[in-house]
């Protein structure tokens, strides 16, 4: 007889390991359940579409509930599950009950939302999904001014599309910094050059206190340094793993708020792995490759590959989900801004007193057309083995963000990485790449003790 497997969630980690199961086996009945509408879309594509560089939201959207039916999955739209019994195996949800043998709980994040005042106002919106965007795209045709609360990377990306679609774009953040939680100071300075040079307000060290209304819709911000005319507003300020319904059957949550674990993905009940639940992509904790202790990735490429690890176990390979270095690239405007690893910030927090160092180069040989200044960061720790880097380019961001995330996974040193050998053509690079300038300067030879012949240097 054939097993249950039902999924809780068809984001970027639930519907994956549905796939993944039925390509490898028909030894499953597969039920995906979710609370929305759409599935089987991008959303880190929103930002694109709000741009208008992308048409529509349509093109985001990969597959159908036929695609899966042709499958033999089964996608279960607007269904809530509104409760999990782990003793008889079922999940309750407000379109009736789902038995399961094997369950996945894939429930993604969910915005924070700030006790403030007038927080629930029409016009304020908390952008996560695809049916949040498209209120948040119909909001905009009727606004002149757009203000962005935190400076993270999606609000950035958000307020760089709006200002495409020719709004006064004010953006509000608490720190002192933009993008805080993946660059450091001088890193996060280049990117807030580029968005004042786009027309973007950027208000830092400033506190959003309330919000305003006129005929029954946001009309201003209140701050901690007064008050800003606005006639819509998106709260960006984080999101949380969407875990109550998990708790309240008795799955455990760890210290980041994250669902626990073990590195096969199997959740924890009363201080048991349970071996027929599994848990993937947002909702769950993870730990840290440099740290080695808990976080969380808001990353959909996390959710992808941990959906791929639960798959392989309920198949029965015994796969293990290892820590995770979170490699990530944004793109505002034609700005790439690429983190991996730890800043100084959550080195610092994490007790670990980095050494760093900063190179600029060219994305290709001098004389060659359209070269961009590339800016590398590379931080070490007191043993100068590799801890994060920050990158920030018009091109070549990507690539050099993923070999670093490789070598710091593997524990690579500045000395090691100083002597790299890297390709070279002049249409794509320089010949000593600036991510081996920057660990030689950490190691401390500096340009002067290059032992490289003048005819070899970056200007071939
Ligand atoms: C604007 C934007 C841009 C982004 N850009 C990038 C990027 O460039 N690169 C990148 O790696 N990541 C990016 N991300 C992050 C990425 O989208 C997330 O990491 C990814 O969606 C997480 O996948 P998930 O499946 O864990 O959760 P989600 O995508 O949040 O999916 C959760 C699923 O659970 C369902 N669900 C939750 N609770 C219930 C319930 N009680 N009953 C039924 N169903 C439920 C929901 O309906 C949904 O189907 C971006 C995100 C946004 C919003």
């Amino acid at each position: 007889m054939r097993k249950r497997l039902v999924v809780i969630g068809a984001g970027p980690a639930g519907l994956p390991v549905a796939s993944q199961v039925r390509k490898e086996t028909d030894q499953f009945d597969i039920d995906v359940i979710t609370d929305r509408q759409y599935f089987s879309y991008s959303p880190c594509g929103i930002p694109f579409v709000i741009s208008g560089m992308i048409k529509s939201f349509d093109n985001l959207i990969m597959r159908g509930k036929k695609h899966y039916e042709d499958m033999d999955i089964f996608v279960h739209t607007n269904t809530l599950a509104e409760s999990i019994d782990t003793d008889k195996q079922i999940v309750n949800t407000n379109r009736g009950s789902f038995p399961y043998d094997v369950l996945v709980i894939a429930t993604g994040v969910k915005p924070f939302v700030p006790p403030i005042r007038g927080v629930d106002l029409k016009g304020v919106y908390f952008m996560y999904s695809l049916e949040e965007a498209i209120e948040l795209e119909r909001g905009l045709k009727d606004s002149n001014t757009v203000t962005i609360v935190g400076a993270g990377a999606i609000g950035l990306e958000m307020a760089y599309a709006f200002r495409k679609r020719h709004k006064d774009v004010i953006v509000i953040e608490r720190s002192p910094h933009i993008m805080g939680s993946i660059l450091d100071p001088d890193m996060s300075s280049i990117v807030e050059d580029y968005l004042l040079s786009s027309g973007i307000t950027i208000i830092k060290d400033t506190e959003v206190t309330a919000f305003e209304s006129e005929n029954g819709k946001v009309s201003a911000v209140i701050t901690s340094k007064g008050k800003i005319k606005t006639d819509m507003v998106l709260m960006s300020i984080g999101v949380r793993p969407n875990v109550e319904l998990a708790a309240e059957a008795g799955i455990e949550r760890g210290v980041t708020g994250g669902l626990v674990t073990d590195s096969s993905l199997r959740v924890r009940k009363n201080g048991r792995f349970m071996s027929n639940i599994y848990a993937c992509g947002n909702c769950i904790e993870v730990i840290g490759g440099v740290t080695f202790r808990p976080t969380l990735s808001g990353l959909g490429s996390t959710a992808v590959r941990q959906a791929l690890t639960v798959a392989e176990n309920i198949l029965g390979t015994n796969t293990v989900f290892n820590p995770i270095v979170s490699p990530g690239v944004s793109i505002i405007g034609d700005l790439e801004i690429g983190a991996v690893g730890v800043n100084s910030k959550r080195a610092i927090e994490n007790g670990i007193i980095p050494k760093e160092s900063i190179a600029k180069g060219l994305t290709r040989a001098r004389y060659f057309p359209k070269g961009e200044i590339i800016t590398v960061k590379i931080l070490v720790d007191k043993n100068y083995r590799l801890i994060g880097s920050q990158i920030i380019s018009k091109e070549g961001v990507k690539g050099r963000i993923d070999s670093l995330s490789f070598m710091i996974s593997r524990g690579v040193t500045a000395h090691q990485l100083a002597l790299i050998e890297t390709s070279y053509v002049p249409p794509v690079s320089s010949v000593i790449d600036p991510i081996t300038i920057a660990a030689r300067k950490l190691i401390g030879i500096t340009r002067d003790k290059f032992t490289m012949p003048e005819s070899m240097d970056n200007s071939t």
